[in-house]
């Protein structure tokens, strides 16, 4: 038993300081959140008319067209959860509503490859102050404070 727990102890500790490289902000091309930490990449962006606008991207950040993915997001505003739905535009998937009012509350971002897929979750601050170390809004920062 007491071994058991040791190599739980030390697989643990093994965990811990990859986690920590990992979570280095990958500064958003639009200005937004970077929410993936491999590509394809996503970005989330709040545009000035509070749309969220969704963008896909390569290793290279250069932008990809998006395709059969299926984008809802909920807004967890002090208001009440409000769930969006996005449509192509311009190239990305822009939500058909504007976000709720305000911020400093949390988006969970949906994203399914294709109808089969199974869904991942990205979690969201938002947080529309600019930061004024690297001017984006502090959602998007990519300072590590
Ligand atoms: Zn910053």
């Amino acid at each position: 038993m007491k071994s058991i727990r040791h190599l739980l102890f030390v697989s643990l500790a093994l965990l811990l300081p990859a986690a920590a490289l990992s979570a280095k902000p990958i500064p958003g091309p639009k200005g937004g959140r970077i929410v993936t930490t491999a590509a394809p990449h996503i970005e989330l962006f709040v545009a000035p008319d509070h749309t969220a606008v969704v963008s896909f991207y390569d290793a290279d950040l250069k932008p990809v067209a998006p395709g059969a993915q299926l984008v809802t997001a909920v807004a967890e505003a002090p208001s009440g959860k409000v769930t969006l739905a996005f449509a192509a535009k311009d190239g990305a998937l822009v939500s058909t509503a504007p976000l709720p009012e305000g911020e400093g509350y949390r988006i969970v971002l949906q994203v399914r490859d294709d109808a089969e897929a199974r869904p991942k979750n990205y979690r969201v601050e938002f947080h529309a102050e600019k930061c004024g170390s690297c001017q984006l809004a502090e959602y998007a920062c990519v300072c590590e404070h």
